[in-house]
């Protein structure tokens, strides 16, 4: 078995990884971490995440978490996590970070830990959105600049921001395939007087509407057909099912900086 910690075991994230892991057969929850001083420390992971206790207590103290176990899963905030990379790293502990809104520098620091230890860091751990990536990159490849390119995303209501960043990597995905610059050819919602559709364009649009968790559609429309490829994200169980798939990679890891596309061996299958 491969031991597993998971940082901020209390959160979101934290609970659905503490869920998915008491199902692996591969992977055992051997340490929860919390921020210090919250009143979850030496609580049971299990009874927070709600599935019945585990017997694994929720600790503050990281670096004698990294002593039991191989892969620390890490999905908190972006200074939290540029801490326990130190942590991992004068440790020999292996990881597998979630966190998103990582600066420039904060990233170089995660590349540098990744010339000592394993990491898997990947904005998005949803197996199927990384397949939906590779989708749509085949597409693009097969069907070129005869086909209008619309980006549509929905969210829940509470979402800040948009496009997600899920749409901006498909776009980015199908862009880069076309051999187009996103930053030159994206088109953001459409109202008034547009004029006619210019073809090198990749259109986003945004809902945003009640407790929906993520969907993403990237439809290619031609001359009476058109292909839509469409992920729903119906749960946060989709993010930890593609994290522990990254842990168990890490743990066969020495060393180095790897994506889900790594983990899922997408970036050898050339389109
Ligand atoms: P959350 O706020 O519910 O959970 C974060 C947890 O980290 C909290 O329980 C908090 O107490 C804990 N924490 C804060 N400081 C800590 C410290 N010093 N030590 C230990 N724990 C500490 O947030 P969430 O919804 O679970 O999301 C967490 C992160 O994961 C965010 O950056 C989010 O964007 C990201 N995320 C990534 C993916 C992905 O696929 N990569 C998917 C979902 C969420």
């Amino acid at each position: 078995m491969i031991n597993v910690g998971v940082v901020g075991a209390a959160g979101r994230m934290g609970k659905t990884l503490v869920t998915a892991l008491q199902e692996s057969k591969e992977l055992q929850l051997s340490a929860a971490i919390e921020q210090a001083g919250l009143p979850v420390i030496g609580t049971d992971a299990g009874e927070i995440a709600g599935v019945g206790a585990n017997g694994i207590l929720v600790a503050e103290d990281l670096e004698v978490a990294c002593g039991q176990v191989d892969v620390l899963i890490d999905f908190t905030i972006a200074p939290v996590t540029v801490a326990n990379v130190a942590v991992c790293l004068s440790q020999g502990c292996k990881m597998v970070i979630g966190t998103t809104g990582l600066d420039e520098t904060e990233r170089k620091g995660i590349k540098a830990a990744a010339e000592t230890i394993a990491i898997v860091h990947a904005s998005n751990f949803s197996v199927g959105v990384n397949a939906t990536f590779k989708l749509a990159e085949i597409a693009a490849a097969i069907l070129g600049d005869d086909f209008d390119v619309e980006i549509t995303e929905a969210h829940h209501r509470h979402k800040v921001d948009a496009p997600s960043g899920t749409a901006v990597t498909l776009g980015e995905v199908v862009a880069a395939t076309l051999g187009r610059d996103l930053g030159k050819v994206a088109v953001y919602g459409r109202e008034g007087f547009t004029g006619e559709r210019d073809r090198q364009t990749i259109g986003f649009n945004s809902i945003r509407a009640g407790d929906i968790v993520g969907d993403h559609t990237v439809m290619f429309a031609g001359d009476g057909e058109r292909i839509e490829i469409t992920h729903r994200a119906q749960s946060r169980m989709n993010f930890a099912m593609g994290a522990l798939r990254a842990a168990v990679f890490a743990a066969k890891q020495d060393a180095g900086l790897f994506d889900m596309q790594d983990v899922l061996g997408l970036k050898s299958i050339n389109v």
